[in-house]
């Protein structure tokens, strides 16, 4: 049953990365108060939270504790305990509830609901061992992709096949779970839709966006996506369709390909606000960090707008003191750093999002400020 929570009483979070971060600061915007449960001490999300449990996230002890502390749970990672969050779901008000984390973070499953949504995915096989793919491969040819059905990301996990000679580069995968062998889908480019759903029904998906990749990880999200208004019309009705299927309660993001037709192949899923939705704090009336909220919190969502085109720029460890020394050059640019202290290579520090009329200046002086050159 879809409750109410009001300002005042605490929101719990399972996790303390960035995406908590911004859970909370929109959280606590309307006064709410944030418990924390993440296993390490120093956390960007812990460090915005009046209660911090520091454990491991699959800890019995401790998700007892959250669950007593807090009103409503979330969480802001879909790789998170499944036995774990059901049991949760017991003992205290988790309105995302379980299923979708089980559904998401098995690409298998994922697969058969998107499917089963009535959604357009690339051809793919299932493989148990490597023997299997070794055997039903052919299905699928090559170009292909094979990903590890649990546990990748941002690249990882996965091998791209030009030929069958290439094969024996995906043994190690299966070493960490089942597999799928997908066909390699020769996209134009690569969007998302971020679509948000509570508990009443009420569903709305933000404006589209054009997600650049660069080794793998998400460079830049330029909104609204440089696609044809019937591609976005499709991407929308897909995430629609999705988050009906899966009665959402909450954040999905769906990321897809566009194909030179304008059509669209779904990629994956994930449960949560998602990193191609930052553009939203400053580029729409509502952040995906406040209609999160405002959705597991039983309130009405808002019917989200686009006040500018928006780029948003992801700052990875190799970036941070040449966009810190940059700060005094580029007042339009929104930083948003997320309080990590060691700044390794790729790992994502923060972003930065440009809210512009002339997109083609804002790209130019991304380009030209050479932060994002190395
Ligand atoms: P994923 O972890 O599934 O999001 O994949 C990471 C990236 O690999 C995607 O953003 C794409 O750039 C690329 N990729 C994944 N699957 C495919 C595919 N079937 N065809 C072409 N490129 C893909």
């Amino acid at each position: 049953m879809t409750k109410m929570i009001y300002p005042g009483q605490t929101i719990g979070i399972i996790g303390g990365g960035q995406l908590g971060r911004m859970m909370a600061v929109a959280a606590r915007e309307a006064g709410f108060k944030i418990a924390v449960l993440e296993p390490t001490m120093d956390s960007p999300c812990g460090q915005v939270a009046d209660i911090r449990i520091v454990a491991a996230y699959d800890d019995e002890a401790a998700l007892e504790e959250l669950a007593e502390v807090s009103d409503v749970i979330t969480y802001e990672f879909e790789n998170i305990d499944y036995d774990g969050l059901k049991r949760l779901t017991q003992m205290a008000y988790v309105p995302q509830g379980a299923e979708l984390v089980r559904i998401t973070q098995n690409r298998i499953t994922e697969k058969q609901m998107i499917v089963e949504a009535g959604c357009p995915v690339a051809p793919y096989i299932v493989a148990s061992t490597y023997g299997q793919l070794e055997e039903s491969i052919r299905k699928i040819g090559f170009p292909c992709i094979v990903k590890t059905a649990r546990g990748g990301y941002d690249g990882k996990g996965q091998q791209l096949l030009k030929s069958a000679d290439e094969l024996s580069l995906t043994k190690e995968l299966f070493e960490h779970s089942q597999c799928i062998a997908e066909g390699f889908v020769p996209f134009a480019k690569e969007i998302s839709v971020i679509v948000q759903r509570n508990g009443y029904g009420e569903t709305y998906c933000l404006p589209v966006g054009e997600n650049i990749h660069v080794n793998h990880i998400l460079h830049e999200t330029i909104v609204p996506a440089r696609i044809e208004e019937k591609t976005a019309a499709l991407a929308e009705e897909a995430a629609m369709k999705i988050a009906d299927c899966l009665q959402l309660v909450g954040t999905l993001a769906v990321e897809m390909f566009v194909l030179e037709d304008g059509s669209i192949v779904i990629n994956e899923c994930a449960p949560r606000p998602h990193n191609s939705g930052h553009y939203s704090i400053e580029g729409c009336n509502i952040s995906q960090f406040t209609q999160h909220i405002r959705a597991v919190c039983g309130w009405p969502l808002r019917k989200p707008k686009l006040w500018a085109s928006s780029i948003m720029v992801n700052v990875l460890g190799q970036h941070v003191v040449s966009l810190t020394n940059s700060i005094p050059k580029y007042p339009d640019w929104s930083v948003h750093l997320y309080g990590k202290t060691e700044a390794k290579v790729n790992r994502k520090m923060g972003h930065i999002t440009i809210m512009t009329d002339d997109l083609s200046a804002a790209l130019q002086q991304i380009e030209d400020s050479c932060i994002w050159s190395e």
